[in-house]
Parts: structure tokens; sequence; C-alpha cells
């Protein structure tokens, strides 16, 4: 274990035990969807749906997921640069939601953004916009000047930039602008919205170093916003996984990301590749989308995309099947299956002979193989119907009859099958509606998984 794990361990385990810097509980944030002149309500996006979050003085803790889950939002939220829709955050003991003077509460918090860019005036030179704070809370001229030199140095710029603009800087040194500019009152808490993102591979090791460095020097506590799962890991002591609008799993890190408890967290964490060559590629894929926040799915928001979804309990197909299943059930449900297409699929697929790709052979011991050609307007030539069907198999990850256990899901499946490939997507969408799992019909609770770990999964309640 390094020593760096080491000391976020013991600072984990230390600020645990005291009142945390930050509360939030139950945060919720929807923006309305209106239609019409009159513009009346429809709807909501629920970009932030009742989260709670506790960071303690010191600490840093990851908040990680694929854009559009709502991790920036929270974080707009945590600021006060936003009204939550429901819940409240507490700083020191305080009331931030719903307080009309954040004089105090905007003097102990700062917030560096994704684009370094993007949030430097080009009019100004960066000495200017690093000291913009210090001059709003009415720094006179010559202790700003030193407080802006000594706040330089310490971001590791030299005193020189000062005098510089924006286009003269390289990204990384227009973050570490962004990071005086943050620093320049003080403050106790910091949230870094996707704060390497926009940088070369090669300058994001820098400022993640000057970031842990920053933080463990200046005992800072951090709300790190991040979709790369080795930007939290080489920085934050706890983290939480956002998916859809809520938190999925938290924890410590090294616990969270080496042993996930969550398929979701599994998937982010697989997905990361390791420069070890001997490794081998990763070993989770993440498929599918982010839901849409205006409409997400019932039940367990992962549902649809989730590799270890519990298949349902009068069943006897595998979870790989019954992903699968929901898989193409969902591109049923989103007219998503375009039987033209998939033509033009198999019949590019037998002129290029692919390797492991369907063959046009009526053959095989399948039910649904004997089958007559179909005309394609791809090449002009023809593929079997049987070739169709092995094709949309293939294109859902949908297994062949005979590798279906359950007699009943292999028999809808295949009258799906049929349909799809005939256009009627509503009615092979009825035919797999009769199977729901758990699921797809209950929220998961948090459970408890191990030292000061939740995950909210269905796998957990078992
Ligand atoms: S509750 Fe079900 S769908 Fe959600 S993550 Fe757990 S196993 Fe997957």
């Amino acid at each position: 274990m390094s020593d760096q794990t080491t000391d976020r361990r013991e600072r984990s385990q230390s600020v645990a035990e005291s009142e945390p810097l930050l509360s939030v509980r139950g945060l919720e944030r929807h923006y309305p969807v209106t239609a019409g002149w009159l513009r009346r309500e429809q709807g909501a996006i629920r970009a932030v749906d009742g989260i709670d979050l506790d960071v303690y003085a010191g600490e840093a803790v990851g908040l990680i997921g694929e854009s559009g889950c709502g991790k920036s939002t929270a974080a707009a939220c945590l600021l006060a640069l936003e009204e939550p829709t429901a819940g409240e955050v507490t700083f020191d003991g305080q009331r931030v939601t719903g307080r009309e003077d954040l004089t105090a509460f905007r003097r102990r918090t700062a917030m560096v953004f994704q684009d370094p860019t993007e949030s430097l005036d080009p009019r100004m030179t960066v000495g200017e916009s690093a000291a913009e704070p210090l001059d709003v809370a009415g720094v006179p001229p010559e202790p700003r000047r030193e407080r802006v030199a000594e706040l330089f140095e310490r971001v590791g710029l030299s005193p020189e930039s000062t005098e510089r603009y924006p286009h003269e800087l390289s990204g990384g040194q227009k973050q570490r602008v962004g990071l005086a500019r943050a620093l320049a009152l003080d403050p106790e808490f910091v949230v870094l919205d996707e704060p390497v993102s926009a940088l070369d591979a090669s300058v994001q090791a820098e400022i993640l170093a000057l970031l842990d460095d920053l933080q463990s020097a200046l005992d800072l506590s951090v709300v790190l916003i991040s979709h790369d799962v080795s930007v939290v890991r080489s920085v934050c002591d706890r983290v939480a996984v956002m998916y859809a609008g809520e938190i999925v799993e938290r924890g410590p890190t090294t616990a969270v990301l080496d042993d996930p408890q969550h398929p979701y967290t599994d998937a982010l964490a697989g997905a990361v590749p390791t420069p070890d060559p001997r490794a081998g590629p990763p070993t989770a894929t993440l498929s599918g989308d982010v839901p849409d926040p205006a409409d997400p799915p019932a039940g367990c928001r992962f549902h649809p995309r989730c590799p270890e979804v519990i298949p349902p309990e009068d069943t006897t197909v595998s979870s790989d099947t019954y992903a699968a299943l929901l898989a193409f059930r969902t591109a049923l449900e989103n007219d998503a299956v375009d039987p033209a297409g998939l033509r033009d699929l198999a019949a590019a697929r037998v002129t290029a002979g692919s390797a492991g790709g369907p063959t046009d052979s009526t053959g095989g011991g399948d039910a649904e193989t004997a089958g007559s050609s179909v005309d394609t307007e791809a090449d002009g030539g023809s593929v079997s119907e049987s070739v169709l069907r092995e094709t949309l198999r293939a294109e859902y990850d949908l297994p062949e009859r005979g590798a279906v256990t359950d007699e009943s899901v292999a028999e809808a499946l295949q009258s799906a099958v049929e349909l799809a490939l005939e256009g009627a997507s509503d009615e092979a969408h009825d035919r797999l509606d009769a199977f729901t799992s758990v699921c797809e019909r209950e929220s998961p609770t948090a459970h408890e998984v191990g030292d000061e770990r939740t995950a909210a999964c269905h796998l957990h309640q078992q």
C-alpha cells in the first residue's frame, strides 16, 4: 500500500469521527419541462434526485459517473449556485439552502471549473483575474498584489506570469491560475468540476499531483467531480458513484474501486485501461447510454444496461440472457430495431464473408432456420431469413433458441424476433413484456456492504 493511500485511510478514519463540514440531505434539482404557448408543465428533468453526502474537514470526496448523470448540477447546488428543488445543504452546522445572505459562505468556499480557457477573461491579465475575489472582498491593491504573487508561487507559476494574458499560457498554466484564484480567499471547501478533463494527458498528472499537494498542505475539504475513475483514485479519500441523478455506491476510494459492489461501479472501474501490458484490455464494458433524466427507467435506473440484472423469479434464464432480452426490449420500445437496416447489415456480412459473422446458409438445428430468401437493396442479391434472424440475434447478443434454458423465454424471444423483422415492434415488445424482474419493479435502497460502504443494488438484498 502506498504512503499516500495510508495517509488517506488514516485521514478518512479520523475525519469520520468528527461532524461533517458540509452535509447534504435529500438534495433534488428538477427542471420543469413545459409545452405549448401557455408553457404548461408536462414533467420534469430530474437531474439530481435525492442524494445525501457528507464532506468532513480536510478530506477529498470524489463524485464520479458518466456525463449526464447529474454530478455538475449536484456540485452547483452544494455551492448554492443553484437553488435545489428539495432537500438541504448545511455548511459548518449552518443551513445554506434558502439563505439570502451567502457572503460568509461564499468567502469560505470556491469552485474550479473544467475549462480553464473559458473561466478566464481574455481582456484581463491572469494576475488581475486571480485577484478578482480579493478585489470583491475589499482587499487594498498592495496586499492584493502580494497575495497574488504568493498564490502564483504556491501553484507553480512564476511571478512574471501575473502580467500575461490567457492566450499566452498553456492549458495547464491556465488551470494553475484557476486554482490560484479559487484559493485567493483561503477557502475551507473547494469544488473541482472535471479539473483536468480539458488538459492533455501529460499535463493531467502534474495538475493532479498539485491538487493532492494543495489539499493536504492547506487541509482543504474537496469535492472532485469527474467521469474518470483514475482521476478520483489519485486524489480522493472517499468516493460516491452517481448514476441518473442518484448515488448508487459510496465508500473509501480504494475499497470501492478495487472491489466494486454495484454493477455500475464495476463497469466504470473495469473500463479503465491499465498501463500494465500484461493486464490485457479493460475487463468490463458499459453499453447503452445514461437514461433520459426526464423519463428515467422504473425500479433500478441502471437495469436496462446492467450486465448482472436479476432475472425474473419465475424463469430459469441466466443474467446474461435476461440482460440481452432487456436490451432488445428497450430497443423495441424506442423503435430502434430497423428491419431494413438489418437486411443491409446481413447482406454486407454475407458479401464480406465476415469471420464469425452469419453465413448465408439455411442449415443448422434451429427450428426457425428454414426460411426463404429475402431480396436486399444493399447489393441487389439476397439473404435468407435465417441469416436475418441470426444478424438480429447477434446485434442484441440474443442466444440461439437452443441455448435458452427456459422454454417460455425461448418461445417469447423467437416470436419477438420474428415480429421485429416484420416491423411489428409493438407486438414484439408485448411478447417480452411478461417477464419482469425485481430490478425493474423496485427501486433499490442503500445496503451496507462493508466498512463505511453502501451500495444500492438488489443483489445485496438477497
Ligand atoms: S438492482 Fe438489479 S439492475 Fe440494478 S444494479 Fe443491481 S442487479 Fe443491476
